[in-house]
């Protein structure tokens, strides 16, 4: 039987962390929880939060800490999260967000928190060849594009450069992140929750290095395995 985990992925756009996170659901046989993905299927099924999320982007706003936990403590109450974990991904994202995520898996709390440490002229080179795909978000790049001629494997759905994604904005986005994230790896810093890891190297060698240090601070902190 191979034990579930409650692990949260930190990393800027570029480090690989959508990928990580999918690779760390299959280790640990736990869901994948996204918070991008979630609220996509929310917009898309027209749900209240939906509706709300989309009127709030079409403006240009950010999605306010409260819905972001709402949507995240129902996903986390549900039978699956709550007795196996979760690879939480997207969340948290300030630290009034984690506060409220200690309240929400009380009382179990986070086992580890991981930061992917990426050096900025590496993810400018995964960022310019990144390719997203219009409808549901899948990545891809020049590198591992889609089986069929710039289709979704997942969808169907056209896969495109952003726009966004110019040099300029990448370097823009990242300083934001930097900028609005140090908060927050403090905060788990002084909880003696978070581990840095080396992002770069093949997915495998990064999934190892994760592996290691849940396994090591497991050993530390006996017997408080789930
Ligand atoms: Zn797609």
């Amino acid at each position: 039987m191979i034990p579930g985990v409650r692990l949260v992925v930190l990393g800027k756009q570029g480090a690989g962390k959508g990928t990580q996170c999918v690779r760390l659901s299959h280790h640990y046989v736990v869901p994948h929880v996204s918070t991008g993905d979630m609220l996509r299927g929310e917009v898309k099924s027209k749900t209240p939060l939906g509706l709300r999320a989309q009127s709030l982007m079409d403006q240009g706003e950010l999605i306010p800490d409260d819905m972001v936990m709402e949507m995240v403590g129902a996903r986390l109450s549900e039978r699956d999260t709550r007795g196996r974990g979760f690879v939480l991904d997207g969340c948290p994202r300030t630290t009034t967000q984690a506060e409220r995520l200690e309240d929400i898996v009380h009382p179990f709390g986070v086992d580890l928190v991981v930061n992917l440490e990426v050096p900025t002229s590496l993810v400018m080179k995964r960022l310019a060849s990144r390719r997203v795909c219009v409808d549901c978000g899948a990545n891809y790049s020049t590198a591992a594009p889609p089986m069929v001629n710039w289709t979704c494997d997942v969808c169907g759905g056209e896969v495109v450069q952003r726009e966004d994604d110019t040099e300029e904005a990448i370097q823009r986005r990242l300083d934001l992140y930097e900028k609005q994230t140090a908060p927050l790896i403090e905060w788990y810093d002084d909880r003696d929750k978070l581990v840095h890891i080396n992002g770069t190297g093949s997915p495998d060698s990064v999934t190892r290095r994760v592996v290691g240090a849940i396994d090591a601070q497991r050993q530390a902190r006996r017997p408080s395995v789930p």
